[in-house]
């Protein structure tokens, strides 16, 4: 439908131009005064030298700022670099000089405390400097989720000025196709190190486009951002899918319970996507009832697994049926998901719960270690193939010739399809446990914790041991006021899996470590 992103942005101002394109607390911008803004970016940009090609970095939260940052990367024929707002200093240095990026647009007190040390240490290419703050187009000021400590920055270009003196001002048309790199997005490092994976407009309006019409999403809807806006959920499940529907995108700087399930209460949103943590985290808030979540006609849940017992809670106490949808950052987002009304079955084998279809045009094979496919109902890794698949890492030919193979992108993630042709994921390759000679996949025994009724997150991993080469080991996070004893829960377990399974040792720790993507990190734990 669209070849860029821009195209895509463009159209939505043309239908709607005083439709609310972003919701944030009190504040509301429309798709008119998107465009204005992003004109006046655009043309600061060119202006101090940035020519087609260049990396504009956003180092932000989920704030008006970043679909305001996007849409003038492109206008300026340029690539958005996505930054994640907890990295310091030298993460942040890392990704600047690996992107090449030329620009920053960052949050005040972001720069105050982490990116003016490494703009000024001069070892980026960083030339121009754009700030805003987190209460730029709103009011409120949410102390929950903003701060108190109002930061003003001196020697940068404000946002709220640029808007002012470069008004009406507006670049000639980049020279864009579906082959340019819109957005350079970084892996969530969950295995290793982040990976800058290249993301083509064309695959991002595919995927774009896969949202809407695999959930058969309705003009104007509006979407309420849970993931953050600088992973590929957050990019393309939120920010180009508000823009795709010319709908309001709902932002709340950062994701706190409380003021989310303000935000819904407010803007009742249509649509959201988020991590399995973060739905539970929302309706296990103070207050959260089931007619909070009324508005939402359609929610997702991706990037991790879902264990099945979780979902069937939240739609038995809340109404709200969480659709399993798997994807990457090198998939530009999905690859499969539940058709929206569909319930995922759970193999009775490995006790996952479907991620469902592969979606349009996206062919995936299971392949054993030589790419071979194996038959229907055996285990392999997912090799898939499709639009949204990334040309490469960016910088990286090493990865990228490790992971791509005649454009099919080797996932990492173990799998089977059944004879219905639902896909199943039993874990990733790297973080399969060899005990006593036999493979355990922690996703599994994962899944059986969370049957626990005490028990909030649970992650397993393996650690060593003399005899067995590598043993179970299981963390737990409870729900507040629940109670349960290691012993309990490795009991639990133990009538539920075969001996070799079974977690011989469960710790139980007050939170676990988490991405802020809502991912729990088996690798810090280990
Ligand atoms: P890194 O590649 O840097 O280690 P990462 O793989 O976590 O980090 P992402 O691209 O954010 O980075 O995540 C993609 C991965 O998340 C998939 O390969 C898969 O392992 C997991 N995943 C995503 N969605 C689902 C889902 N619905 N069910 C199970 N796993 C999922
Ligand atoms: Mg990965």
């Amino acid at each position: 439908e669209y070849a860029t992103c821009l195209e895509m942005f463009s159209a939505a101002v043309e239908r709607g131009a005083d439709a609310p394109a972003v919701r944030y607390f009190d504040g509301t911008l429309t798709y008119a005064e998107v465009d204005a803004l992003t004109d006046a970016i655009a043309a600061v940009l060119v202006e101090r030298g940035f020519v087609p090609g260049d990396r504009l970095a956003l180092y932000l939260q989920n704030d008006p700022a970043f679909p305001l940052g996007l849409v003038a990367a492109w206008k300026a024929g340029g690539i958005a670099v996505l930054v994640n707002p907890m990295n310091k200093q030298r993460e942040v240095g890392n990704l600047l000089r690996d992107s090449g990026a030329v620009a920053l647009l960052t949050l005040d007190d972001l720069y105050a405390t982490v990116a003016r040390d490494v703009v000024d240490s001069g070892q980026t290419s960083v030339t121009t400097v754009i700030t805003t703050s987190a209460t730029d187009f709103q009011t409120r000021n949410d102390p929950r989720v903003l701060g108190t400590d109002a930061v003003v920055t001196e020697g940068t270009l404000r946002l709220t000025d640029v808007a002012r003196t470069h008004a009406g001002r507006r670049v000639p048309a980049p020279d864009l196709g579906p082959d340019s790199i819109a957005v350079l997005t970084y892996t969530s490092g969950t295995t290793g190190l982040p990976k800058g994976a290249m993301n083509t407009h064309g695959a991002m309006t595919f995927n774009t486009q896969t949202y809407r019409d695999w959930m058969d999403l309705p003009e104007g809807a509006g979407v309420l951002a849970i993931a953050p806006l600088f992973h590929i959920t957050g990019l393309v499940g939120h920010a180009t899918l508000a823009m795709l529907l010319g709908g309001p995108l709902v932002l709340t700087h950062r994701f706190e319970p409380l003021s989310m399930l303000d935000a819904i209460r407010e803007h009742r949103p249509f649509f959201t996507i988020g991590a399995i943590t973060a739905l539970v985290a929302l309706t296990s808030a103070e207050g959260a009832t089931r007619d909070d979540f009324t508005s939402l006609e359609v929610v997702y849940s991706g990037g991790a697994p879902i264990p099945p017992s979780v979902a069937d809670r939240i739609e038995e106490e809340f109404g709200f049926y969480a659709h399993n949808f798997y994807g990457m950052t090198e998939t530009t987002s999905p690859t499969h998901g539940v058709p929206r009304g569909l319930r995922a079955p759970v193999d009775p084998v490995s006790g996952a719960l479907a991620v469902g279809f592969p979606v349009f045009n996206t062919h995936v094979r299971v392949v054993d270690e030589d790419g071979a496919e194996v038959p229907v109902g055996q285990i392999g890794e997912f090799a898939t193939s499709g639009p949204q698949v990334i040309p490469g890492y960016w910088n990286n030919p090493e990865a990228t010739a490790e992971a791509i193979i005649d454009r099919e992108l080797r996932t990492g993630d173990m799998g089977f399809m059944d004879a219905d042709g639902w896909f199943f994921i039993v874990d990733r390759k790297k973080d399969m446990i060899i005990a006593s000679g036999y493979k355990v996949w922690p996703r599994e025994v994962e899944d059986v914790l969370y049957a626990h009724p005490a028990v909030k997150e649970a992650a397993v991993v393996g650690v060593a041991h003399e005899y067995r080469g590598e043993t179970v080991k299981a963390y737990v996070a409870l729900h507040s006021g629940a109670e349960a004893t290691p012993d309990e829960l490795i009991a639990f377990c133990r009538e539920r899996m075969a001996a070799y399974k079974y977690p011989r040792e469960v710790e139980v720790l007050d939170r676990l470590p988490q991405s802020v993507t809502g991912k729990i990190l088996r690798r810090e734990l280990r």
